[in-house]
C-alpha cells in the first residue's frame, strides 16, 4: 500500500500505531503487545490485539486486521490517501502540500518515467526472444497448443524470458544505472549479491496500468518450474492491488455494455477476449482487493464473476461477492462445469456456448442459495449451517430495503420460518460476526510447530531468509502442506531482500490464510539460527516422506501391474533410505 520512500511510507516509519488505535480503543498493556475491546465486532473480553514492534492489529474474534492505515481508513470510513493525511496529522507530521513539487517529488517522477521506459523495453525483449530464439519456439509451440496463434500473442504482447538468467539484465544494463535495476522488480539478488533475471524459461504477460503502459509482468513456468505463476513485486509503478489485467483495453467495452466479466488468470482473459468478449478483466490469481473494485466501480457496477470452479475459485468467489456487495455493485456468477476453466471451456464448447452462460449467470444470491442447497438440511444443524453460510452476505448489503427482501428470499428458498430468519439476520448484523468466531480452534491444529517457526523465521530472520526462501523452494518443503499459500506469499516477499510487511502480505491471501499468519505472527518469536531452521526443514521432510510411504502402500493394496510393482518398490526402498538419513 505505501510505496516505498512515498510520503505514506515516511508516514509509516514515523507513526505508532498502538498511539493512533489508543485513541479509539481503549489499549490495555499484556506483555509485549496490546490489546482491547475490539471496535469492529461487539465482545464481552478483549480480542483485539496491536502488535507494536511489527506494527500491526489483528482481532481474534473477527478476524479484522491491518496496519495503521487500514485500521483508520475502517474506521473512518476513508479511502487510502485521506488515511494518510489523517494518520500525518494525529502524529504531527507536516502533509505536503500537493501542488508543490518539491526535489523529492520530481526525483520520484523521474523514477518513475525510468521504470515504465524500462518496462517498455523488457516488454520488446521478451516478446523478440519469443519470436526469433530457439527457446523461444519451445514456448511458442507451447502457446500454439494451448490455442493461441501469431495473432493473438501480437495482440497481448506475449513474450517469452529465457532460462541464461542474465538474458534480460545484459540488455538493460548498459543503459539504466544500478539503483535503478535493483527496484524495477525484473531483478533479483544472488547470495553473493550479484543480480539476476527474475523471470526465467518463462511465458510472459505484460501486465499494463490502466493507460495502457506496462508496469509489470506475469511469468508462468513452461517447465514444471514453481512457482507456476510469478508475477512481478510491488514497485514504485506498481500496486497488485490496484491493477487489473486487461482493464486498459475492456474499460470502453466495459462502460458500453455496462458490466464487466471477472476472471482469474491471464490465459482466461485472453480466451475470453478472443471469444469477442472484451469487457472482460483479471484479478490476477489473487481474489479482488478493495482497490480493484474501486478501480473498476469508476466503469460499471455490474460484473459476472467467473472463477475456476475448483475449491479455491469457489472461495475467492465467495470472498469477492462479499467486497463487491459491500461495495454495492450488482454481481452475477458465471460457474461453469466441474475442471472448466473459462479457457477450457470455450476451446471445448465453443465462443457462443460460452456467451449463452454469460447472458444466463444467475444473480449472486440464486448462485449462493444454490450451494447452501446443495448442503445436507435433514436436520435442524444442517439447516443452521445452510442460513449462517448465507448470513454474512446478506449482512453486507448496505440498503436496509434490499436486506429485507434478501431474508424474505432466502426464507423461502430454504424453506426456513421468515421470523427465525429474519432475528438471525438482525443478530448478525449487531455483531458483524456470524459464525467466523469459531475459525481459529478449526485451523489451529493443522499447523505443526516446525511450520510455524518456519513462517516466523521467513519474517524475522533478518541473517538469512533470502536464503532460507530459496532453500524451501529448492527443496519444495512447503508443497502440500494446508500452510502452503501462506509459504508462497512468505517466500515471494523474503526474496526481495527487504523485511516481509503483514499488512501487504496479508492482501495476497484468502481471509482463512490471512487469520492464520496474523496469528502466527503474534506470537513474539526470536530471530533463530540456521542450525533450527534446517531441524524444522527436516521434520517437514519427513513427513512429506511417510506421506509418500503411506500413499506408495495405497496404490501397491490396489494391485498394480508388475512394472509398476517394481516401481513402487524402487522408489518405497529409496523413501526408507532417505527417511534414514534424517532420523
Ligand atoms: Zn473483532
Amino acid at each position: 500500500m505505501a510505496e516505498a520512500g512515498s510520503f505514506a511510507d515516511r508516514v509509516k516509519q514515523q507513526a505508532d500505531i498502538v498511539r493512533v488505535i489508543g485513541e479509539y480503543v481503549r489499549l490495555k498493556k499484556s506483555g509485549q503487545n496490546f490489546s482491547g475491546l475490539c471496535p469492529f465486532h461487539q465482545e464481552k473480553t478483549p480480542s483485539f490485539s496491536v502488535h507494536a514492534t511489527k506494527q500491526f492489529y489483528h482481532c481474534f474474534g473477527c478476524g479484522k486486521s491491518g496496519d495503521v492505515f487500514q485500521f483508520v481508513m475502517e474506521m473512518e470510513k476513508s479511502a487510502f490517501p485521506e488515511a494518510v493525511r489523517t494518520v500525518a496529522e494525529k502524529c504531527g507530521i507536516r502533509v505536503p502540500e500537493p501542488r508543490e513539487r518539491s526535489p523529492e517529488q520530481r526525483r520520484e517522477n523521474q523514477q518513475r518515467a525510468a521504470l515504465v521506459e524500462m518496462h517498455r523495453t523488457a516488454a520488446t525483449f521478451y516478446a523478440r526472444t519469443l519470436n526469433s530464439t530457439d527457446e523461444g519456439k519451445v514456448a511458442r509451440a507451447y502457446l500454439e497448443e494451448r490455442g493461441l496463434d501469431d495473432e493473438t500473442i501480437a495482440r497481448f504482447g506475449l513474450g517469452y524470458a529465457p532460462s541464461s538468467g542474465d538474458a534480460l539484465l545484459r540488455h538493460l544494463k548498459p543503459k539504466y544505472a544500478e539503483k535503478l535495476l535493483e527496484s524495477c522488480g525484473l531483478f533479483s539478488r544472488d547470495q553473493s549479491g550479484r543480480l539476476y533475471d527474475r523471470f526465467r524459461r518463462r511465458i510472459i504477460f505484460p501486465i499494463a496500468n490502466e493507460a495502457g503502459k506496462v508496469i509489470a509482468f506475469g511469468g508462468r513456468a513452461l517447465g514444471d518450474d514453481n512457482p507456476k505463476y510469478l508475477n512481478s513485486p510491488e514497485t514504485p509503478i506498481y500496486t497488485k492491488s490496484n491493477v487489473l489485467y486487461h482493464l486498459d483495453r475492456a474499460k470502453e467495452a466495459i462502460r458500453k455494455n455496462d458490466f464487466a466479466v471477472l476472471v482469474e488468470g491471464y490465459m482466461d482473459t485472453i480466451a475470453v477476449a478472443r471469444a469477442g468478449i472484451a469487457n472482460v478483466v483479471a484479478s490476477c490469481g489473487t481474489s479482488l482487493a478493495e482497490g480493484q473494485i474501486k478501480l473498476l466501480a469508476r466503469f460499471s457496477r455490474h460484473v459476472v464473476v467467473n472463477y475456476d470452479p475448483d475449491t479455491a475459485g469457489q472461495a475467492a468467489t465467495e470472498r469477492s461477492l462479499t467486497l463487491l456487495l459491500e461495495r454495492e455493485f450488482d454481481a452475477r456468477v458465471l460457474a461453469l462445469p466441474t475442471g472448466a476453466d473459462p479457457d477450457k471451456f470455450i476451446q471445448q464448447e465453443g465462443p457462443d456456448s460460452y456467451a449463452k452462460r454469460l447472458r444466463e449467470a444467475p444473480a449472486y444470491l440464486d448462485y449462493l442459495i444454490a450451494r447452501a442447497r446443495a448442503m445436507d438440511r435433514s436436520t435442524a444443524e444442517g439447516k443452521l449451517a445452510a442460513v449462517n453460510f448465507l448470513m454474512p452476505y446478506a449482512q453486507r448489503v448496505p440498503n436496509r430495503l434490499l436486506r429485507s427482501e434478501l431474508a424474505t428470499k432466502i426464507a423461502s428458498e430454504l424453506r426456513v420460518e421468515e421470523p427465525v430468519l429474519r432475528e438471525a439476520l438482525r443478530r448478525a448484523i449487531a455483531e458483524r460476526r456470524s459464525e467466523v468466531k469459531q475459525k481459529p480452534e478449526l485451523i489451529a491444529p493443522v499447523v505443526r510447530p516446525a511450520e510455524r517457526r518456519l513462517m516466523q523465521m521467513l519474517v524475522e530472520a533478518e541473517g538469512f531468509r533470502e536464503n532460507l526462501a530459496q532453500r524451501i523452494t529448492e527443496g519444495s518443503y512447503h508443497k502440500g502442506l494446508e500452510t502452503e499459500k501462506i509459504f508462497d506469499a512468505l517466500i515471494e516477499a523474503a526474496r526481495s531482500g527487504s523485511r516481509p510487511e503483514p499488512a501487504a502480505l496479508a492482501e495476497s491471501l484468502a481471509e482463512n490464510d490471512r487469520r492464520l499468519l496474523f496469528e502466527i505472527l503474534f506470537e513474539s518469536a526470536p530471530e533463530g539460527t540456521w542450525e533450527e531452521a534446517e531441524s524444522c526443514l527436516s521434520a517437514l521432510k519427513k513427513r512429506q516422506l511417510e506421506h509418500e510411504i503411506a500413499e506408495l502402500q495405497t496404490r501397491l493394496a490396489a494391485q498394480p501391474s508388475p512394472t509398476e510393482r517394481r516401481e513402487i518398490f524402487t522408489r518405497a526402498q529409496e523413501v526408507r533410505k532417505l527417511l534414514g538419513e534424517l532420523q
